[in-house]
């Protein structure tokens, strides 16, 4: 068996290890997390929420455009489901879309219920005239993809940071959660069969060392994978760990081709890649390139409101005709005042670096969200018994090939619930966790020493390099191979500490998004292939990964998700 087939990360043996019991272990503790706890500590139900930072390390934290909700008299379902089956380029599951879609409405107005401080309707603003209090006269921002004026937002740009303490205050307050900060999530424990069940998790604390936490029920919400490029508006936290932990368990994964790349991100030499949220662009900045010139109508008709692929790619052509780093967002037509006022956390970055708030921001685009990850069903089950997962990790088929903006914070709300419901009632129906002897038993490496900094930048570069924006076949067979020979000396190395454990982490993921691309032979969404530049109806499947398996299983879209 290759090396990077390797079950843990670690050697133990669970029941020597400190020992943790719950009905619940929720991995992650961003939006999905939070909101799936909040509904599965309902009642009787013990849940634990681990997060391995604290609750602003998380990509929820720093999200800034706001929450797509059709809360709009003049707005609907249709509009919102059609708009998002159009971004997601034939891949999209309808049956979920609308069933968030559908959902989105509740799901503000219980998080206004609860405090979260939405904007309101101010000089300049669309509102929504919604039947329900909680939302009358919300503001509504409007973001490429999008028909309608429907993303509500908080404290301007600082929507996210609303977001995770409103959740957070509620998951503190809530008397069967406990919040693990700073809690290290390594693996998944399964039993040892043909049909592994899923029984908790293997965690590190700084403080209580190694643990084992047995749960009935697991949830993974680890989030994204991001920091696998070396351009990416992803917090640090985000490498990958709960899809690497997933697969190593043996779980499906889905559609890992897609990796969502945002066009505007602060570039300026050295900081760190700021998102400049699409909200600014559906406010009316225009795009330039250095010569001062509107390219965006030359590539299409919705011009810088266009889905973020489309806009990407734009830009980078606009890059290589012009021979230039980065092209501009010119916010001129917004004014200083209104944008200072509608961004504020966008407003102080640039003053950070004496950019003037009313004119010309440089920009370059970065990777920014992962649309694959663990494939779920309807109720966010994994295929393993004893696994759930949702947000940005899980693969629910809502996002299909590109994410429309400002839909994943209400994924996460939706689904968050629907998997914390789901994962109630089976653990109300199976009772006590399970503990069973489980030995990880690996040899120390005879390897030399490894220099992890190094292996990361490089996976990384180029990962940013040849599985980024624009990707080429025989390329990413290289880059697949490369990585193939970098496992071999990295994945069988015994970390003690969290750096090297996400390294392993990022050269997994990096590897099967890698070879799923080189799978995908045609463009498509987020996904282009310069060597296979048209979608093809022969690749209009999802794309099912499970460990051992050379090649993956494909899945007609909209078919159910046996588990
Ligand atoms: C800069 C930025 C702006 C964005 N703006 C928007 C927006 O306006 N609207 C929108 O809809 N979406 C936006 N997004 C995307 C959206 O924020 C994310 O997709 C969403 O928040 C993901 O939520 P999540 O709960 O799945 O993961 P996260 O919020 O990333 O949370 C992951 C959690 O898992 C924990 N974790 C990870 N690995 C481990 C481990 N090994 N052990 C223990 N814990 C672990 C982390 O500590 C964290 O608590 C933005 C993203 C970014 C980066």
């Amino acid at each position: 068996m290759p090396v990077y087939n390797r079950r843990y990360l670690i050697p133990f043996r669970a029941t020597l290890l400190p020992q943790i019991f719950t009905d619940v272990l929720v991995v992650g503790g961003g939006v999905a997390g939070l909101r799936a706890a909040l509904e599965a500590g309902q009642g009787e139900t013990d849940v634990i929420v681990c997060a391995k930072g604290t609750l602003e390390q998380s990509s929820t934290f720093w999200a800034q455009g706001g929450i797509a909700a059709v809360v709009d008299g003049d707005d609907s379902v249709e509009d919102h489901v059609r708009d998002t089956v159009v971004a997601g380029a034939g891949l999209c599951d309808e049956g979920v879309v609308r069933r968030v879609v559908e959902g989105g409405r509740e799901a503000v107005a219980e998080l206004a219920a609860w405090g979260m401080p939405f904007d309101r309707k101010t000089d300049g603003d669309e509102a929504g005239a919604d039947a329900n209090a909680a939302l009358d006269g919300v503001a509504l921002g409007r973001e490429g993809g999008h028909s309608h004026f429907r993303v509500l937002h908080s404290d301007g740009d600082a929507t996210g940071k609303s977001l995770a303490y409103t959740l957070g205050q509620r998951v503190v307050e809530s008397p069967n959660i406990r919040f693990f900060t700073e809690c290290f999530v390594l693996d998944l424990i399964t039993t040892d069969s043909e049909a592994p069940r899923v029984l908790g998790a293997v965690t590190h604390h700084p403080k209580h060392g190694l643990q084992v936490i047995w749960a009935s029920a697991t949830v993974l919400a680890a989030g994204g994978a991001g920091q696998v490029y070396r351009e990416s508006t992803n917090p640090a936290v985000a490498t990958g760990d709960g899809v690497a932990m997933a697969w190593r368990a043996g779980a499906a994964l889905q559609d890992l081709a897609f990796v969502q790349f945002h066009p505007t991100t602060l570039y300026i030499a050295g900081a760190s890649r700021s998102l400049i949220t699409e909200a600014v662009r559906g406010e009316g900045a225009h795009l330039i390139d250095r010569d001062g010139y509107r390219f965006m109508p030359d590539y299409d008709d919705r011009a810088e409101l266009a889905p973020r692929d489309v806009v990407a790619r734009s830009i980078l052509n606009q890059m290589a005709k012009t021979g230039h780093t980065h092209v501009y967002l010119d916010v001129s037509p917004i004014g200083t005042e209104r944008f200072v006022e509608r961004f504020p956390g966008i407003a102080a970055t640039l003053q950070q670096f004496e950019i003037d708030p009313g004119g010309s921001i440089p920009v370059h685009p970065s990777a920014h969200y992962m649309i694959g990850g663990v494939r779920v069903d309807e109720h966010g089950r994994a295929s393993l018994p004893g696994l759930w997962a949702c947000g940005e990790g899980a693969c629910s088929g809502l996002h299909g090939a590109n994410r429309l903006a400002s839909n994943s914070l209400l994924e996460g709300l939706v689904l968050g619930k629907a998997v914390g419901e789901n994962v109630r009632e089976t653990v109300q129906r199976n009772g006590q966790p399970q503990r069973v002897k489980v030995v990880s038993d690996i040899r120390l490496s005879d390897r030399s020493e490894l220099d992890l900094a190094d292996v990361r930048s490089s996976l990384r570069s180029v990962m940013w390099r040849h599985v980024g924006i624009g990707r080429d076949g025989d390329r990413l067979k290289e880059v697949e191979e490369m990585f193939g020979f970098w496992s071999r000396y990295t994945l069988d190395k015994i970390f003690d500490e969290r750096l090297g454990w996400e390294v392993q982490n990022l050269l997994t993921v990096g590897t099967l998004i890698t070879r799923a691309a080189q799978w995908r032979g045609e463009s498509r969404g987020t996904h282009t292939r310069t060597d296979r530049p048209e979608a093809s109806d022969e690749y209009r499947v999802h794309d099912v990964w499970r460990r051992g398996a050379a090649s993956p299983e494909t899945v007609t879209v909209d078919a159910p998700v046996p588990v």
